[in-house]
């Protein structure tokens, strides 16, 4: 059991996101529909500002975990940038006002296309993944007039023992520049007329709840950077990219400051700004997602619930057989079976939870804990399932922040042969 969220508390037998019980969301806004706090992502923030505290420092949200424009503004208001992979997301930074000048670009990747944007809107740095990468660049910003400021994103070859599917930092990825190649790519980028040198960074995987790793990927990093120094090439900022991990079970989530504390004590007395990509820990515990058993299917050898969320509007147990705490919304007092948690799509593993522990019946409401990041932007249209509705509960107030989508806008851009 995960423990007790002051932002998702049980008031008199009734769930809530702060003061708001999630049945009356249900009732205005529908279900499947994702919920988020406002006090849970301003207060994930403040974590890490706190623990920034006197240093020159940089969040850059990485807005792939949620990219809603409220959540994005939300972050934007009390100070933080963001890490973008796609010139759509880009727009979506800048849609609601975002400070380019805090904006790094992610991602190996990056169309010609999206690099002219990003180089007109004048974002903070490309962090750039490969010698290729870089030469296009360097013509994108030739053809603008203009010189592209760029890190490049060393791989550290670290173990971050995460899913493999979210572990980015080992040799066999294929993320960021092979740590032996690294110092040729920065002085050949030190040759390319187009090219600002400003930075180094990695990113070393996601849900990372051991501190270790990070340390260790920074100690391979500052070593390039002394290398550097010495090779006359002087940066100004290292990105450690994102990855922290949050708690969606029983783990033992290390607090920022625990994570933080062993990278600035390396950093202390050097001047570089750091950078920092925080995704899933900014907006994980800060949501859930909301839906409803439609029909309970007791078996001989398991007992299905299927309710009317599905692996389309989160993909994670299917994708990574991730946990997600399921409460009710509504405590009974029944006895408890134990229930697959299933969502209606047309694959077996359209799961949301194996084996749930709970007393249901048909009609009430689950709260899938921990789906605030990752979640909604994952989604799909799989099974022409309009995507679920978004809201953002502040104090008392629910705000729609995404409405559901009708099925005629998924077939819109569609059309017939003549
Ligand atoms: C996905 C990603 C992040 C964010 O990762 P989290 O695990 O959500 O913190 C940060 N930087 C880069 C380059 C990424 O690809």
């Amino acid at each position: 059991m995960n423990a007790p969220s002051p932002f998702f508390p049980l008031k008199d037998g009734r769930r809530c996101v702060e003061s708001v019980p999630l049945a009356d969301v249900a009732r205005r806004f529908g279900t499947p529909c994702y919920v988020y706090s406002r006090g849970a992502l301003e207060t994930a923030l403040d974590e890490f500002q706190t623990a920034l505290t006197g240093a020159d420092a940089q969040i850059c949200y990485a807005v792939k975990a949620n990219s809603n424009l409220a959540v994005l503004r939300v972050l934007a208001q009390r100070g933080a940038g963001f890490d973008i992979v796609s010139g759509g997301e880009l727009q979506r930074a800048l849609a609601i006002g975002g400070d380019p000048r805090k904006i790094v670009f992610s991602g190996v990747g990056k169309s010609a296309d999206d690099m002219a944007l990003a180089l007109s809107a004048g974002i903070l740095c490309f962090n750039v993944e490969s010698a290729p990468e870089l030469d296009r660049l360097d013509g994108v910003a030739a053809s603008l007039g203009v010189r592209a400021p760029v890190g490049l994103r060393v791989n550290p070859d670290v173990d971050a023992k995460t899913h493999p599917y979210v572990s980015t930092g080992l040799k066999k990825n294929k993320f960021g520049v092979a740590y032996g190649d690294a110092l040729d790519l920065y002085r050949r980028a030190a040759d390319l007329p187009h090219i600002e040198t400003l930075g180094i960074g990695c990113h070393i995987g996601s849900q990372i709840l051991d501190p270790s790793p990070f340390a260790e990927a920074l100690d391979r990093l500052l070593l390039l950077v002394d290398r550097l120094a010495a090779a006359g090439i002087a940066l100004r900022h290292i990105d450690l990219g994102g990855g922290l991990g949050v708690r969606y079970r029983d783990d033992a989530e290390p607090t920022v400051k625990d994570y933080l504390e062993p990278l600035l004590d390396r950093l202390r007395g050097r001047a570089l700004k750091i950078l920092l990509e925080p995704g899933r820990r900014l907006v994980g515990n800060a949501g859930v997602l909301l839906t409803r058993v439609e029909y309970l299917k007791p078996g001989e050898i398991k007992n299905f619930a299927i309710v009317d969320a599905a692996m389309n509007d989160l993909a994670r147990p299917a994708l990574y057989d991730a946990w997600h705490e399921i409460v009710p919304v509504r405590p009974r007092e029944a006895p408890p079976r134990l229930w697959e948690i299933v969502g209606p799509v047309c694959e077996s593993g359209d799961f949301l939870g194996h084996g749930r522990k709970l007393a249901l019946a048909p009609g009430d409401l689950l709260a899938i804990m921990s789906a605030g990041a990752y979640g909604m932007s994952m989604s799909s249209n799989y099974n022409t399932r309009p995507r679920a509705a978004e809201v953002m509960i502040d104090g008392d107030q629910a705000h729609l922040i995404r409405r559901r989508e009708t099925v005629e806008e998924l077939y819109a851009l569609e059309s017939l042969l003549p």
